[in-house]
């Protein structure tokens, strides 16, 4: 259970593949602000921290109210966005 971390650069080249339409300078730009959003501590709506990858095409939102499911099963997170989360203690 949980994200698969993933880097930023990896994530832009799957996303790419499998979205050969999509613009990689757009897809860029609204990854690295969501990343900046994760990063300045933006929270979603209801509290949780943000889905950076969702984020990126639906806006600052958490994994639960973009995809309505309660965990993440092999869906992607920047891996930048993943450190801070979880159980591990601060080094
Ligand atoms: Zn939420």
């Amino acid at each position: 259970m949980g994200f698969v971390p993933i880097t930023f650069d990896e994530y832009i080249e799957k996303h790419l593949e499998s979205n050969p339409s999509a613009k990689e300078a757009d897809l860029r730009k609204h990854l690295k602000s969501a990343v900046d959003a994760y990063k300045n501590g933006i929270k979603c709506s209801c509290g949780n921290d943000i889905w950076v990858i969702g984020s990126a095409s639906v806006g600052n939102s958490c994994f639960t109210c973009i995809t309505g499911e309660s965990n993440p099963t092999d869906d992607y997170e920047i891996d930048s966005a993943i450190k801070k989360r979880g159980n591990s203690l601060p080094r």
